[in-house]
This record gives structure tokens, C-alpha cells and sequence, in this order.
């Protein structure tokens, strides 16, 4: 078992306010499971352009690689909006991490509670169907990153390269997560149109011999992307490159209405980042409304991903389930609630749980 040794990031926006809740959820796993966990923080994003005239200082990325863990909360605002691409928060900041750790594949889970079925914007009275799925997304190639990538003489061009190994890598993660879940990969690609997309067709049906007890199928991406609205519960595992797996991840991330509940998982081989599927949210930081809940899920996700430890990951998921249950939820779910809580009390409600159920 690895130390829990993990850099905390809050960010920008509302990412201090629901890290803060983050970091209660630990203590509280410290005292239940009687562990010692080492937190190191860093900054990232605007806040380390005001501080130190760029998005992702090196004594910052220094911390993360000398931790196995990184939990960021969110960054980026309209402060930072007018400086170039390369210098601004995302860019010169999340995406340089993303790549100086090398970080491969990108999980996010999506599942909408029972009590939550009336703030989805699909009508689950003819569709009774559970959502519970997860994307696992290619985030190292791809179109995002083929060369050549310009504008020259009024042509843009981005260059979509897919090696057989990069292919591997990725299925191998899915089909792995398939076998904990209930068993169903779904690969989407654009096998009619693209080269790239016949070659991870090819792969991907190569790795499922190696799991014969998970069902595999391929989807080209825009039946995919109509079957998630009309049938969303046929979902386990989708697997998908960069460019179809941040599209497909984001629409299956809208069924559940509230990007405030989401978490994710980006996996490298030695360290490993979890964070919100969320932004910065600037139209509501500073105002202690903002949902924890997607920063308190990666934290789960973390014990799971980065620590195989999946017991204290199911304690922390049926807690915030429960409290949504008992119609605890902050303003951003849309329910009948006459009294949503704050930010900082939902932590705190989520940690009193948390001990009622060890
Ligand atoms: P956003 O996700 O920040 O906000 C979209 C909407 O969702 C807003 O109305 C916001 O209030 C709401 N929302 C998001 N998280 C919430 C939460 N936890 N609780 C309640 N409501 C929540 O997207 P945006 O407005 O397009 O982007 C804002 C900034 O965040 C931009 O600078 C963008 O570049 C940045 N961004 C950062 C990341 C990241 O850090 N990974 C991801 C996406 C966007």
C-alpha cells in the first residue's frame, strides 16, 4: 500500500470553497479509518498568474510529482480571459499538469440517484431505465494533439493519429473497469469515415478476447450520441478517444442536470489527478452556495483509483446519497427544497454521515 501522499490544488473560483469541503471529508476518513494522510497544497491557474506570472509554476508541478495524488479543484475566470491561450489558466495551466504527468485516460462517472429521476432533463416515466455509467476517455492523443496542427494560407488543420499501443492502453482500462461494474463496453468510433477510427475498431475488438466475460460493442459516435438520450440505461463502460470521449462524457454528463455532482478521474502510470467535471463557476464563487458534492466524489474516486480503497470510496458515495435522500441538497439541484444548504454546511452534514455509517 502506498503512503497517501497528495497535492491539494485548489484553484480559481469556487475551487477553494469546495476543496474546503474536500479537505473535511479527509480528516473525517483519517479518524473513521485511522490513517495518516499528508496533504501538500500548491497553486494553479489565475491565482498563480497573480501571484507568480504564470498558470503552473515548477515549485507546483515539483509538489505533484513528488506526491501520488492530486486533487485540484477548478481553474480559470473572466480575470484571466484576455491573456494569450498559452499563458492562460486551462491551457498553460490544467493542460500543461495533464501532460507533464501524463496523463492518459480520463474516467467520468455519471449516475443519477432515484430521488434526483425529476431534475434530469429526459423523462424517465416512459424511459424507467437507472443511468449508471462511466466514459473512459483517451486524454494524451488524438486530434488534440496530431501534428500538423496550423492555420496556414486560410487551411486549418488538425491532424486525428491513433497508434495501436495508445489504442491498448486505454481499452485495456475499460474493459478492466467493465469487470468490476456490470460487464458491458460500449467503443464508439467513426469506423465508416475515419482511418483512425478502423484501426480502433480492430484493437479494441482484439482486447476484448483477452475478457470474455464482458459484452463489447461498437457505436459510431452519432448513434452513440442519439442512444445516450433515447436510452441512456444500456450504458455501462463507454470507451472513446479524446475528441469522442469530451463530447460524449459532456452530453451524458447533462442527463443528470447539475455539473455540480460529477467527478472525474484522470489516470496516468505513477500519479494519478481527480477532479470536479465542473469549471471555475465565477457567476457563483465567493457566495458559499456552490454544490461539494462533484469535488467530494473525487475524492472517493481517488481512494478507489489511487489507493485500491474501495471500501472507503462506497462509504463516502452512500453518504452523499443518503443526505440527497433526506432532501439535503445546495440550490444548484433543482427539486422542490424550501431550504437549500450552503456549501460549507453540506461538508459538514457529509462528514456527521460519514460517522453515523462507520
Ligand atoms: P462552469 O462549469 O464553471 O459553469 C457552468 C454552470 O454550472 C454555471 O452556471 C455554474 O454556476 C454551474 N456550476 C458548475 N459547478 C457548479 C457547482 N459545483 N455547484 C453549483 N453550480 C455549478 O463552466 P463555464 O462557466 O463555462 O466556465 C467557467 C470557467 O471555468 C472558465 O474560465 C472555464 O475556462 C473554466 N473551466 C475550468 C475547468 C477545469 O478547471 N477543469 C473545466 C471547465 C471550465
Amino acid at each position: 500500500m502506498k503512503n497517501f501522499t497528495i497535492c491539494i490544488l485548489p484553484g480559481d473560483g469556487i475551487g477553494p470553497e469546495i476543496m474546503g469541503q474536500a479537505l473535511k471529508i479527509l480528516k473525517t476518513v483519517e479518524k473513521i479509518y485511522e490513517l495518516k494522510i499528508n496533504l501538500f497544497s500548491g497553486v494553479i491557474g489565475g491565482i498563480a498568474i497573480d501571484l507568480y506570472n504564470t498558470p503552473l509554476p515548477e515549485a507546483t508541478l515539483k509538489l505533484c510529482l513528488n506526491c501520488n495524488a492530486i486533487l485540484l479543484g477548478s481553474v480559470g475566470g473572466p480575470k484571466w480571459d484576455k491573456l494569450s491561450p498559452a499563458k492562460r489558466p486551462e491551457r498553460g495551466g490544467l493542460l500543461k499538469l495533464r501532460k507533464e504527468l501524463g496523463l492518459y485516460a480520463n474516467l467520468r462517472p455519471v449516475m443519477l440517484l432515484n430521488s434526483l429521476e425529476n431534475i434530469s432533463p429526459l423523462s424517465f416515466k416512459e424511459n424507467s431505465g437507472k443511468i449508471d455509467l462511466i466514459t473512459v476517455r483517451e486524454l494524451s492523443s488524438g486530434i488534440y494533439f496530431g501534428e500538423p496542427k496550423k492555420i496556414s494560407n486560410n487551411i486549418g488543420i488538425d491532424t486525428m493519429i491513433y497508434r495501436e499501443d495508445e489504442i491498448k492502453k486505454i481499452a485495456e482500462i475499460a474493459f478492466k473497469i467493465a469487470l468490476k461494474r456490470r460487464k458491458k463496453v460500449c467503443s464508439v468510433d467513426k469506423a465508416n469515415v475515419l482511418n483512425s477510427s478502423v484501426l480502433w475498431r480492430k484493437t479494441v475488438s482484439d482486447v476484448s478476447k483477452k475478457y470474455p466475460t464482458v459484452k463489447t460493442e461498437h457505436l459510431y459516435i452519432d448513434n452513440a450520441a442519439m442512444q445516450l438520450i433515447l436510452n441512456p440505461s444500456r450504458f455501462d463502460v463507454i470507451l472513446a478517444s479524446n475528441l469522442f470521449g469530451d463530447i460524449i462524457s459532456d452530453e451524458s454528463a447533462a442527463l443528470t442536470n447539475s455539473l455540480g455532482m460529477l467527478p472525474s478521474a484522470s489516470l496516468g502510470d505513477k500519479i494519478n489527478l481527480f477532479e470536479p467535471a465542473g469549471g471555475s463557476a465565477p457567476d457563483i464563487a465567493g457566495k458559499n452556495i456552490a454544490n461539494p458534492i462533484a469535488q467530494i466524489l473525487s475524492v472517493a474516486m481517488m481512494f478507489e483509483y489511487s489507493y485500491g480503497r474501495k471500501d472507503i470510496s462506497d462509504h463516502i458515495y452512500t453518504s452523499v446519497k443518503h443526505l440527497i435522500e433526506k432532501n439535503i441538497r445546495t440550490i444548484d439541484i433543482r427539486s422542490d427544497i424550501k431550504n437549500p444548504v450552503s456549501t460549507e454546511t453540506f461538508g459538514d452534514l457529509i462528514c456527521e454521515e460519514m460517522f453515523k455509517n462507520s
